[in-house]
């Protein structure tokens, strides 16, 4: 691991001791709670310097044990130690691991606070999980003097940064927790961040950070990436010879869907995974893929977050990710067992266009963004120079890229309100119709009575105290059933962190728009470069100097290009007898095949093969 930035802050704790000794520290408690052995090398260094209570930022790639990097250190340290991530999801389940080897921690993720906060105060509880929206949430405020915290935690720490891929406004509030525990030592931790992003997030510490960037260089991972022929349909077939588990990603929910109904057409054990699934049916198909049950998964990137799974043989992609960040994160999945693993873009010519449509749509101009601002004021009857007390709720999907660039600017926060998830729900059959499936019966039952005569407006919880995701499964199945005629209308409720301004003076920042068009670049470089890829991955995160020299991976596409081998395989080939053009470019890795395809053409312009109806021939 790599050390920049030698740190001068001030380390509480033991000050005097040097690092032989916090190491010792740091392995007698690692053997003694989790029963391991060592550290790994990349470990050791961040452990150390957090534990003796200096401030680290960390980039470990997926997989590297980043949890026990800060959950020991914070052990070592003692007091309470705040772990501030975006992922819900997983705060239950690092916790319930914490719970197992002994430790007390808990998650504030639902709406028993009150409880659980005060747990945390009266209690022995040494790790308090909870997402960054909470730090100003008056049960927080209320008790955060009463606690002794030595270590703040930040999880996927690129999100502080604007030039990071996945900058979260709410990240900001981060440093009231400086305020709040000026002798905290902090631990910021990421998978993914480039060299700026690292830097920024160092600089907002409260004191000087160390900074470790492990090296990104998977060597088992071999990268192609394909841009012949039809992408889905290469894509598939491509699929369809891959003896191992894998994983294909997509960018949309209802790709995720169709690419799972298409897998299974081709005789494949696969399903489409993407967020809008219940919990209960993703809990399902990660378990089913992971015990290999099923053999791929078409996902969005809502797949993958806290899945373990080491035997994964390839990830493959229809279409590139917004950004390099998310492409190593996801492509990164496979192979984590350090065996060889396969990571194929498959590409096609307007994949690009619509990622830069995409970035149009997601920062509006200012005309639309003041709209939405106006539309907003509106919605609230909001005059100017008021801020209401209460949230003002929007049914404006179409304001939403210019809601949120209103929420980074810091004009209005976005806040979950009961009203978010209402829908217009009729029942559709006559009062003496057969009845539905019978956990559907209840709900059928009370909809038969309730909206029979006239659409009713509906929220889940109007129904039943059941989970949002309960009742609207159930509504969704009965629709789909031909029962009702369900349709979810998604509001948005957000409270004004500012009073109300003329509206032609709203003015939003856009520095966020350079980063994604410097990303999209990237991106492009990545697709079109002849360097190897694995190097240009490495080079797009290097914390290493600008002139460092990179070895060739060996594995990729570009690194296995050999004109000269391909021209003997495909003249044998042609030689030994007449082939459809396309199986023989097929022959071919998909990163070779436009390699291969320009080989043929130029053959055939060169009167060396001849050609009919797809069918070439070597000529006598
Ligand atoms: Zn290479």
């Amino acid at each position: 691991m790599e050390r920049q930035e030698s740190s001068n802050g001030s380390p509480s704790g033991k000050p005097s001791q040097g690092k032989a000794f916090w190491l010792q520290e740091a392995t007698d408690k690692l053997q003694e709670v989790w029963r391991l052995p060592s550290l790994r090398g990349h470990q050791e260094a961040p452990v150390v310097d957090l534990a003796s209570g200096k401030h680290v930022v960390v980039m470990l790639p997926t997989g590297g044990g980043k949890s026990l990097c800060f959950q020991l250190p914070a052990l070592m340290r003692g007091g309470l130690c705040i772990v501030i991530t975006p992922l819900v999801a997983l705060m239950k389940d690092q916790c319930q691991a914490l719970r197992r080897l002994g430790i007390h921690a808990e998650a504030w993720t639902g709406n028993d606070g009150d409880r659980l906060l005060d747990n945390v105060r009266f209690g022995p509880a040494q790790f308090l999980y909870m997402s960054p929206e909470r730090i100003d949430h008056p049960m927080f405020q209320a008790r955060k003097e009463f606690w002794d915290v030595r270590t703040i935690v930040v999880d996927e720490a690129h999100c502080i940064s604007q030039w990071g891929h996945d900058f979260r406004p709410a990240f900001q509030r981060i440093q009231a927790l400086s305020h709040a525990f000026p002798e905290a030592a902090w631990g910021c931790f990421t998978a993914t961040a480039t060299r700026e992003v690292l830097k920024d997030v160092a600089s907002q510490m409260p004191g000087t950070a160390t900074v470790y960037a492990a090296p990104m260089r998977r060597s088992n991972l071999a990268f192609q990436v394909s841009r012949w022929g039809d992408r889905d349909v290469e894509l598939l077939r491509w699929v369809q010879t891959q003896p191992g588990k894998g994983l294909v990603y997509v960018r949309t929910r209802h790709e995720a869907q169709r690419w799972g109904t298409r897998l299974q057409q081709a005789g494949m054990r696969a399903e489409g995974y993407h967020a809008g699934l219940s919990p209960r049916t993703k809990d399902k198909l990660q378990r089913q893929w992971q015990d290999g049950e099923l053999q791929v998964l078409a996902c969005t990137s809502a797949f993958g977050m806290g899945i373990d799974a080491p035997d994964v043989r390839f990830v493959a992609h229809a279409g590139p990710p917004m950004d390099l960040e998310s492409y190593v994160q996801e492509a990164g999945r496979a192979g984590r067992d350090g065996q060889p693993a396969d990571c194929v873009m498959f590409v096609e010519d307007n994949d690009l266009p619509k990622l830069k449509d995409r970035i149009d749509q997601q920062f509006p101009d200012d005309k639309a963004v003041r709209q939405a601002y106006q539309a907003l004021a509106n919605a609230g009857a909001v005059a100017i120079g008021e801020r209401p007390e209460g949230l003002t709720t929007i049914d404006r999907p179409e304001h939403r890229s210019a809601l949120a660039l209103l929420e980074q600017a810091g004009f209005i926060q976005r806040e979950a309100s009961p009203s978010d998830m209402v829908g217009d729900v009729q029942w559709l059959h006559g009062r003496n119709a057969h009845h539905p499936p019978e956990p559907l019966a209840p709900l059928a039952e009370w909809l038969r009575i309730h909206a029979s005569d006239k659409p009713l407006s509906m929220h889940p919880n109007a129904y039943s105290a059941k989970p949002y995701h309960v009742v609207l499964d159930q509504l969704d199945r009965l629709d789909h059933l031909g029962f009702i005629d369900w349709r979810k209308r998604e509001s948005m409720s957000f409270r004004w962190l500012e009073p109300r301004m003329a509206t032609e003076r709203v003015v939003v920042d856009r520095s966020r728009q350079a980063v994604r068009w410097a990303k999209l670049d990237a991106m492009e470089a990545y697709l079109s470069h002849h360097a190897c890829r694995s190097t240009m991955l490495e080079q797009h995160f290097a914390w290493n100097d600008i002139d460092h020299q990179y070895e060739p991976c060996g594995r990729c596409d570009r690194c296995t290009n050999n004109p000269t081998d391909m021209r003997h395989a495909l003249e044998a080939e042609l030689r030994q007898g007449e082939h459809h053009a396309e199986d023989l470019i097929r022959s071919q890795a998909p990163g070779q095949r436009e390699a291969a395809a320009r080989m043929l053409q130029a053959w055939y312009k060169a009167g060396v093969v001849e050609a009919s109806q797809h069918r070439v021939r070597w000529r006598k």
